[in-house]
This record gives structure tokens, sequence and C-alpha cells, in this order.
């Protein structure tokens, strides 16, 4: 059952991404407790330190693949 919902989840994210509608978990977590059937989320912060989220998002070009 886990995957599933979790499955779900993830792809109505992608979909967010891809379709630019909505509001993506972008700098948040969302938790699934399956046993209480409660979801939550955390929030993320940017680590001054770190080479990934501490480029705004707009920076970040996707490389390409050689085929
Ligand atoms: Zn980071």
């Amino acid at each position: 059952m886990l995957p599933g919902v979790i499955g779900v989840l993830q792809a109505n994210e992608a979909l967010k991404i891809l379709v630019g509608y909505g509001e993506p978990l972008v700098g948040r977590i969302m938790t699934f407790d399956a046993q209480a059937t409660e979801f939550g989320e955390l929030k993320l912060r940017r680590d001054p330190q770190c080479a990934t989220c501490s480029v705004p998002p707009p920076a970040i070009k996707p490389v390409a693949v050689a085929s």
C-alpha cells in the first residue's frame, strides 16, 4: 500500500513541475504516517556551504546527456 500512496504523490509532484501548474514541494518535505494516516510537512533551509542548494533554483541548468 505504501509504495502506491507515495508513488502517486511523487507522480503528482513531477506533473506539477513539468506542466508548471500548482505549488510543487520545493524547499519542503512531505511526511506520511501510514499507521496514523497523517500527513506532515518539514521545511528545509538552504545550506550556504552546499554546492547544490546554496544556488537559487533558476541558476541550475539541466545537463545534456550524450547519446
Ligand atoms: Zn544542500
